[in-house]
C-alpha cells in the first residue's frame, strides 16, 4: 500500500512542518504504516494564526457577498462528492473502521455542506418594529472572526465539517486542527476547499499534538472563537484557557448516554437497537448508548439476548467483508477501556461477556476489546459515571418511571439517550424530564444535518447543526438608523444652561 504523506497548509501553500518533524500514522487494526504527517511546530501555528488573521482583517473573503459564500460552500459538497470513495478510504485506513461505515460518514460530511449552503440562502437580517416609523432598526449578522476549529479522531472528517461549513458560510477565516491520529481526511477536505475557490488564508490546515498545535488556538488573542470536539477534561482545559480573551467557545464533549427500555416495549427492536447503540464503532462514539437501564420485570431476557448476541459481534479489519465492529484507536486508548472493566468488577458489576483485549486470529496485531456486558451496575460505579468509549455496555435496573429518569439524569453529562416503550404519553413524560441534548423514542442513533446537535451539562457549549450551528458562528449586530435626525432633549436646553 502507498503511503500517504499529509501536510500542512498555510495561507494557501503546502508545507512541511518548520523543523521537518514527521508523525507515523498507524492503523489500529495491525499497526502498520499508512500515513506520515508533518507535525506542526509553534511557528507554523504562529504563521497559520497570522494568515487566517490577515485573510479576515484585510483578505477579499470578507468582501464576499452571501450568496457567494453559500455557493461555495455548495461546491465544496460537489467536490467531497466526486472524491467520496478516496476520502472514505483514507479515513478508514486512520480509523481502522470498516470501509462502509467511512462511506456513510463522508455522506453525511456532504450533506452537512450542502445543508449550511441551504441554510446560508436562507439568512437574511431582521427588521425591529420598535413603534416609531422614523427609526429604521435592523439585526445584521456578521462573521465572528478568525476560529480555531479543533476535531476529535473517532468521526474525524464529519466533526470538522459540523464547524468548517458553518465558519464559511458565515465569511469567518480558520485553522482546523484534526486529532493527530487521523489526519488524513482533513488533509483531502483542505485540497478541496482550495480546489473549490477559497481564497489564500481563510482555511488553514495544521496537523500535530494538542499541546503544541491545539492549545495556542486556545489562547491566542487574534482569535475570536474556538470549537472544540472532544473529551471533557480537554474541554475544561480550553474553556479555561480561552476565558483569558473572552473567545466564544463552542464545546462538543463526551456523553455517558441512558438507554431506558420499559417492559412494554417492542422488545425486539429495542434489544436489536441497545446491541447497535453500545457496540457500532466498537463503542466509540459520543452518543453511544452504553448506559442500560432496564425495567425489573424484562431484566433477564433483555440482557440475556443482548449477551449472546454481543458474544457473535465479528470483530475485524476494515476491509474485512464480514467485520461488524473494528478496533479501538490506539494500545492507549484500549488499556484505558480495559481499566474500566476491571474496576467495575472490583466495585460489584458482574462480567457477563467480554471484558479483554481480542487476540483472535487475525486481530493479534490490533488494538481489539471484546463487546462487553456489565450487569449488576449502579450510578456510583466509575464504570457508569465515566465515559469508556470502549464496547462496555454498563446495566442498571429501575422499577418506576420516575427511577428510570432520577438514574438517566443522575450523570455529570447530558448529550443524548433513548427511552423504548409502546406508551406514547409515558415516552413523552420521560423524554421531556431527561435533560440530555437529543433523545430517541423507540430508536436510537440517528441525527441529521437539519437538527440542532449538542450537549446539557457538561457535555459541552452551544449547539452544532440546525439552525443554531450557524449561529455559532455569527455575531448578531444591532443597527439603529434615525431617518429624521432630531435633539435628544435629555438634558437641560441651550436656553435654560446656567
Ligand atoms: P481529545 O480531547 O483527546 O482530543 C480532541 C482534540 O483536541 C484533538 O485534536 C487533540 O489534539 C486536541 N487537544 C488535546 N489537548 C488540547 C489542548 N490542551 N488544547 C487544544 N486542543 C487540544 O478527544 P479525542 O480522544 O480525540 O475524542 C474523543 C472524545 O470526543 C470523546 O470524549 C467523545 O465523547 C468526544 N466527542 C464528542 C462529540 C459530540 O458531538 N459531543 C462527537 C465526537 C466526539
Amino acid at each position: 500500500m502507498e503511503i500517504a504523506r499529509v501536510r500542512l497548509c498555510i495561507d494557501g501553500q503546502w508545507i512541511d512542518s518548520a523543523d521537518g518533524v514527521v508523525r507515523e500514522i498507524r492503523s489500529p487494526f495491525d499497526n502498520g504504516l499508512v500515513a506520515q504527517a508533518a507535525e506542526a511546530t509553534a511557528d507554523d501555528v504562529e504563521q497559520a494564526i497570522a494568515a487566517a488573521r490577515r485573510a479576515f482583517d484585510s483578505g477579499p473573503f470578507p468582501h464576499w457577498t452571501l450568496e457567494q459564500r453559500c455557493a461555495l460552500v455548495a461546491r465544496v459538497a460537489d467536490l467531497l462528492e466526486r472524491d467520496a470513495q478516496l476520502i472514505a478510504a483514507a479515513e478508514s485506513a486512520d480509523t481502522a473502521k470498516r470501509l462502509l461505515e467511512a462511506e456513510y460518514d463522508i455522506a453525511d460530511v456532504i450533506a452537512v455542506f450542502r445543508h449550511f449552503a441551504a441554510l446560508g440562502r436562507a439568512l437574511h437580517e431582521r427588521q425591529v418594529d420598535v413603534g416609531r416609523p422614523e427609526i429604521d432598526s435592523r439585526i445584521v449578522y456578521e462573521p465572528v472572526g478568525v476560529c480555531g476549529l479543533i476535531g476529535p479522531w473517532n468521526y474525524p472528517l464529519l466533526q470538522l465539517a459540523w464547524k468548517v461549513a458553518p465558519a464559511l458560510v458565515a465569511g469567518c477565516t480558520f485553522i482546523m486542527k484534526p486529532s493527530e491520529l487521523t489526519p488524513s481526511s482533513a488533509a483531502h477536505l483542505m485540497r478541496i476547499l482550495m480546489e473549490a475557490g477559497t481564497p489564500d488564508g481563510v482555511a488553514n490546515l495544521l496537523l500535530g499534538a494538542g499541546a503544541v498545535v491545539g492549545a495556542p488556538l486556545t489562547s491566542d488573542p487574534r482569535i475570536d472563537l474556538v470549537s472544540f470536539t472532544g473529551g471533557l477534561a480537554t474541554g475544561k482545559r480550553i474553556m479555561a484557557a480561552a476565558a483569558a480573551t473572552v473567545k466564544k467557545v463552542a464545546l462538543e464533549l463526551g456523553g455517558k448516554n441512558p438507554h431506558i427500555i420499559f417492559a412494554d416495549a417492542d422488545l425486539d427492536a429495542a434489544i436489536d437497537n441497545a446491541i447497535t447503540a453500545a457496540f457500532l464503532h466498537s463503542g466509540q462514539v459520543c452518543s453511544a448508548g452504553t448506559r442500560l437501564l432496564v425495567e425489573r420485570a424484562v431484566h433477564d431476557q433483555v440482557v440475556d439476548a443482548i449477551v449472546e448476541r454481543a458474544r457473535r459481534i465479528h470483530l475485524g479489519g476494515p476491509a474485512d467483508p464480514l467485520t461488524e465492529t473494528g478496533a479501538l484507536i490506539s494500545e492507549a486508548h484500549l488499556v484505558k477501556v480495559q481499566k474500566y472493566c476491571l474496576d467495575g468488577i472490583a466495585e460489584g458489576a458482574v462480567l457477563r461477556t467480554g471484558g479483554q483485549r481480542s487476540t483472535a486470529p487475525g486481530l493479534e496485531r490490533g488494538w481489539f476489546f471484546e463487546p462487553t456486558v456489565l450487569d449488576n451496575c449502579n450510578t456510583r460505579m466509575r464504570c457508569v459515571q465515566d465515559e469508556s468509549f470502549g464496547p462496555i455496555l454498563t446495566v442498571e435496573v429501575f422499577d418506576s418511571e420516575a427511577e428510570a429518569v432520577a438514574l438517566g439524569n443522575d450523570t455529570i453529562y447530558g448529550l443524548s439517550g433513548g427511552v423504548w416503550t409502546r406508551d406514547e404519553a409515558k415516552a413523552q413524560r420521560v423524554a421531556g424530564a431527561l435533560r440530555h441534548g437529543t433523545i430517541w423514542v423507540n430508536d436510537y442513533g440517528p441525527y441529521r444535518p437539519e437538527a440542532e446537535w449538542g450537549g446539557f451539562k457538561q457535555s459541552g457549549i452551544g449547539r452544532e447543526l440546525g439552525v443554531d450551528g450557524l449561529h455559532e458562528y455569527l455575531e448578531a449586530k444591532h443597527i439603529w438608523r434615525n431617518t429624521t435626525p432630531a435633539r435628544s432633549g435629555w438634558f437641560a436646553s441651550e436656553g435654560t444652561t446656567a
